[in-house]
């Protein structure tokens, strides 16, 4: 069972965007653990649904409000947020000189400003507590750039200031944020790809193959693990090798 260094019980947990991709193995691990997960997503429909044992609720990470109403109800049912994964994000690719100002705000405000405030929420409890788990999902790209992904990587290099900010402010309160960086996975945000583009993206990993969705989950376990409870403000990379040395 997944515990925290001051805690023997389940622990509630919150992953947002877990009804399909990355976010889904993350609840699943957590689930499968024995923790109390929920998940804040837009609209989950009958084939697009939230994990076994998962408590889908309603909520827009770009909506204050609507991440506030989503809390408290992932409070009245499990209880204060002890481990929150910020893992919702968007894509909307585009070359720099036709990117328009929505397409760019749009990512920063989901991705972004988007776990800005779901981590603003969770820290309320996790201060009074002087106990949380904090990861956010960021990618090899935020580090490494990418064409066409100007507005995409901004957002995702901005999560790590984000993450060291959150432990200078809240580390000695027993708060640990951290960054998981992923590679390409296969999940709906990659598979519409053009194969052209897989094929290059492929030759570029050295490990030689795409990463999957419980690569990432198993590391944002650990993080919240009590073996990690002194790693914090850290870039963890799950890339099978494509971002090393950035
Ligand atoms: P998916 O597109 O498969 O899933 C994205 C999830 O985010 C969905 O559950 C989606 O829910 C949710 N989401 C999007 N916008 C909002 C919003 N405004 N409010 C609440 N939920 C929202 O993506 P992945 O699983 O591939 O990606 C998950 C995370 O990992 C993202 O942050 C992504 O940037 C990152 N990542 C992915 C990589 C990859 O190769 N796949 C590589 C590196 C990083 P909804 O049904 O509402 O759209």
């Amino acid at each position: 069972m997944t515990t925290s260094p001051d805690s023997t019980t389940p622990r509630s947990v919150l992953v947002t965007g877990a009804n399909r991709g990355i976010g889904r193995a993350i609840a699943e691990r957590f689930v499968a653990a024995g923790d109390r997960v929920a998940s804040i997503d837009r609209a989950p429909s009958p084939s697009d649904l939230v994990p076994d044992g998962v408590l889908p609720v309603l909520g827009d990470v770009c909506d204050t409000a609507s991440v506030d109403a989503a809390f408290t109800a992932v409070e009245e049912a499990h209880g204060p947020v002890e481990v929150l994964v910020a893992n919702a994000g968007i894509t909307r690719d585009g070359l720099l000189m036709r990117m328009s100002d929505e397409d760019f705000t749009t990512v920063l405000d989901t991705n972004l400003t988007g776990a800005f405030r779901v981590v603003r929420r969770a820290s309320t409890s996790m201060v009074r507590r002087r106990s949380g788990r904090i990861v956010l999902i960021a990618s090899v790209v935020g580090l490494y750039g990418g064409a066409g992904q100007t507005n995409y990587s901004a957002s995702k290099a901005g999560l790590v200031g984000m993450a060291r900010s959150i432990t200078r402010e809240l580390g000695g309160r027993g708060i640990t944020a951290n960054v998981v960086a992923p590679g390409f996975i296969d999940t709906a945000m990659t598979q519409g790809l053009p194969d052209d583009l897989k094929t290059k993206y492929l030759a570029a990993i050295p490990a030689g193959r795409w990463g999957t969705a419980d690569d990432i989950a198993q590391t944002v376990e650990f993080l919240a693990s009590p073996a990690a409870a002194y790693i914090t403000g850290a870039v963890v990379p799950v890339d099978g090798g494509l971002g090393m040395g950035h």
